[in-house]
């Protein structure tokens, strides 16, 4: 696989095999200096395996490789009793992930580590990890979404975005447990991004995997791939939209829509579903517009498992610019 992000990972995975090889390589070593008589048994332990192994192969040395299995068992015993007066456990590597042992794959699959750190390369290519730090739960201000109830809804937008955020910490908190998909609905400068990233930052932090994508980066590293561009570090990007614990597909609309993409989109939805995986859209589009844009399969799908929250409201960023302008 041509791609630099999945390089540099595994890079990265082989760095943290050698320092975990090395450090317990010097924890052996550091073990034999205070006490000698270790080393001594583990050389002696080496000398009857090998021996084991030799006299295995010849069929008329039963005697003498059963008396060598003896005194190996005995050799690994004191040497348990050796280690235990010593207070170590044993010399093997501590891996950062015991699953993999920090090569990226369990049986030939991504290890769920693997995914994690694809899923955070990814927001640190597309310089979301910077934007994390600033949109997350800890600075979802409230205050800049109006108190004066909407007439027709019957509520304020300040009020109808304290519920959304409660559905939303409701959905952090339970992710895993109960498989969840959340519509956002509503148009531009009402907060959708900033809650899409606050879910992100919060199941980052939580060892999950996430995928954050605009629709039209989404579809253009898809045909890219379609096309064998390989240029682009979003290569790998496309193979992880069916494993990631949560993909975020944020302004769906905003690509140009075909019948490709509109294929492409049924082909992510209904796989993350049948595989229960969760997924976020955020939408400028009305449901109305929804079902122009989109096939039917499409939206029925948005309609009958995902959670619709709307937006509504005036756009918050002049109020949030205000603010922080008078808070300097
Ligand atoms: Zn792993």
């Amino acid at each position: 696989m041509t791609n630099s992000i999945y390089a540099e990972i595994m890079r990265e995975y082989e760095r943290d095999r050698d320092f975990a090889k090395k450090k317990s390589e010097q924890a052996r070593r550091d073990a034999y200096r205070n006490c000698p008589k270790l080393e001594e048994i583990d050389g002696e332990i080496a000398k009857t395996g090998l021996a084991i192994a030799r006299l295995a192969l010849s069929r008329d040395s039963a005697a003498q490789l059963s008396k060598t299995r003896k005194s190996h068992t005995v050799l690994t015993e004191q040497r348990a009793a050796l280690l235990k007066s010593l207070g170590v456990s044993g010399f093997a590597p501590k891996y950062k992930c015991a699953l993999c042992g920090d090569t990226g794959f369990v049986n030939n699959k991504r290890c769920d580590c693997l995914k994690r750190r694809l899923s955070e390369k990814f927001y640190n290519v597309s310089n979301l990890g910077a934007i994390l730090s600033k949109e997350n739960f800890s600075t979802f201000d409230l205050d800049v979404y109006s108190l004066v109830v909407d007439k027709d809804r019957g509520i304020s937008p300040r009020d109808n975005m304290r519920a959304i955020l409660e559905t939303c910490g409701k959905f952090c908190d339970a992710f895993g447990k109960t498989a969840q998909n959340i519509l956002f609905l509503g148009d531009t400068g009402l907060g959708k991004t900033f809650l899409c990233n606050c879910i992100a930052k919060d199941l980052l932090d939580n060892g999950r995997s996430v995928l954050y994508n605009t629709a039209p980066r989404l579809f253009k590293a898809i045909e890219n791939i379609r096309f064998n561009r390989q240029s682009s570090a979003d290569d790998v990007m496309p193979q992880m939209l069916n494993e990631v614990d949560l993909l975020i597909i944020d302004d769906l609309g905003a690509e140009i829509s075909t019948v490709v993409t509109n294929s492409e989109l049924f082909n992510i939805l209904n796989s993350r579903l049948l595989d229960n995986k969760a997924t976020i859209i955020s939408t400028n589009l009305d449901l109305n517009k929804l079902r122009a844009t989109y096939s039917e399969r499409i939206t029925s799908r948005l309609i009958g498992y995902y959670d619709g929250m709307r937006f509504f409201g005036k756009d918050i960023r002049q109020m949030r610019k205000y603010k922080t302008a008078n808070a300097v």
